[in-house]
């Protein structure tokens, strides 16, 4: 105000004001979706003006107006050569892309999230407009609203958490958690995350962060993620689970960092709380259920067309070994052009053998996170009656912190 200027900020980045649902929530973010929606209620409809163009900037004082840097200048040097993502920039893409995928009002009606293809390339199962709404050149609120108009001429649609509608809502579930949990971005100081003793691993992580783990379906994921910056939310579930409790045990703030740095789409709330989904740190406890980097996406696309195209080196595998190149014999290899060693990775893991000891080690970090959580309450537990009775008065938080300092150095 001291320099005549008037600042007015607005929430408009999401459908509700992050605050406002905390504080109705007695201070405290809802901690689950359907909490989250009982709060939440009905968003504002967006704002409809419509500028035909920019107002002047007017006077800018002693600051000079520099135009759009170039991509040179912005470090990338030459990039002619490089696959550039099949995603065009700007509002007037973002709108074309929402009114495409909402002429289809079947599509938007019966849309069910877990259903879609993640191998689906193409034409992806889902709308692709995450980059849109992330740099603001799409609204959620006005997006949300056209879907809205969608359902209002037809009888039956689908509901959240599945639908697309409910897509957005989750969208705004991880911007409030974030918004009000102190260290959501990491395991340590993070009330809502479970501590797991994860393991150091660096050719490991290089092999995962790189696509060369040998398990094609998860090696063409992080491929696509790598040439696109984008890939479909159940293929994203894949290569996170593989990372972290389905078969590596890495942590999964390295993956978050991969993920923040190649996503088109790369969010913060987003990013940060599908993470601690995926690797079962908060959300979501069911670590048993693990991915089949295998089966898993067979299921899709038995021919492995997805993986043919974002990892040329197998396209000639035939169907049978697609999944699991290393199980085909020399002279199919051979014939292939495709040496599995050589020209193709072997397997960095087997998947039986390491997703059984990641279920016992997720089973032993929960015995201890309960025992800890328990201790905290003033409620202490068997075990940690039992730990307390050697004499150790802090078991739970030493115990984890050993445990940690342990695997840190494996
Ligand atoms: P659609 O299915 O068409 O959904 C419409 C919109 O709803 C999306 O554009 C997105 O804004 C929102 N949305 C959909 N799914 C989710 C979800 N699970 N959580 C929150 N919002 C959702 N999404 C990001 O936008 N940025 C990220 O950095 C990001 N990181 C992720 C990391 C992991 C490990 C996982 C498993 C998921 C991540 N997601 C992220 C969520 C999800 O995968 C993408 O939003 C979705 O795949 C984007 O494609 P779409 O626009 O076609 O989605």
């Amino acid at each position: 105000m001291a320099s005549g200027i008037e600042v007015f900020t607005p929430v408009s980045h999401t459908l509700f004001d992050p605050a406002e649902i905390i504080s109705k929530n007695g201070g405290r973010p809802p901690l689950t979706y359907q909490s989250f929606i009982a709060i939440a209620g009905e968003p504002p409809e967006p704002v409809l003006e419509e500028y035909s163009e920019l107002p002047p900037v007017g006077d800018t004082g002693e600051y000079e107006l520099l135009p759009v840097p170039t991509v040179e200048e912005l470090g990338y040097g030459d990039i002619s050569q490089e696959e550039i993502p099949p995603f065009r920039g700007g509002e007037t893409e973002a709108l074309r892309r929402m009114k495409e995928s909402l002429q289809d009002k079947e599509w938007v009606v019966k849309f069910e999230k877990p259903k879609g293809d993640p191998s689906a390339f193409l034409k992806p199962a889902t709308t692709v407009l995450s980059p849109y709404l992330k740099f603001g050149c799409l609204s959620s609120r006005y997006f949300y609203h056209c879907i809205q108009d969608v359902y209002r001429s037809v009888r039956n649609y689908t509901k959240p958490p599945v639908s697309l509608t409910g897509q957005l809502l989750w969208r705004d579930f991880f911007y409030t958690v974030s918004f009000g949990t102190p260290n959501f971005d990491q395991m340590k100081g993070n009330k809502i995350c479970k501590q797991i003793p994860w393991s150091e691993n660096e050719e490991l992580f290089v092999a995962w962060r790189d696509g060369r783990t040998g398990y094609p379906w998860i090696d063409a994921i992080m491929i696509q993620l790598r040439k696109w910056g984008w890939m479909h939310h159940l293929a994203r579930h894949s290569v996170a689970c593989f990372l972290t409790r389905g078969d590596l045990f890495i942590h999964w703030e390295k993956g978050r960092d991969v993920f923040e740095r190649l996503l088109i789409d790369s969010d913060w709330a987003i990013n940060n709380g599908n993470w601690l989904w995926l690797s079962c740190s908060s959300f979501f406890c069911q670590y048993h259920r693990i991915y089949s980097p295998v089966t898993f996406g067979k299921k899709y696309d038995p021919n492995g067309n997805y993986i043919r195209h974002f990892i040329p080196v197998l396209k000639d595998m035939p169907r049978e070994y697609i999944y699991e190149p290393w199980t085909a014999p020399l002279s199919i290899q051979k014939k292939a052009k495709c040496i599995i060693g050589k020209d193709y990775p072997k397997p960095v893991v087997d998947h039986e053998t390491a997703s059984k000891e990641c279920r016992k080690r997720m089973g032993e970090a929960y015995a201890l996170n309960r025992l800890d959580s328990n201790s905290s309450k003033g409620k202490p537990s068997n075990l940690s009656r039992r730990k307390m009775s050697h004499g150790d008065q802090d078991a739970s938080n030493s115990s984890i912190a050993k445990l940690l300092k342990t695997s840190r150095s494996e």
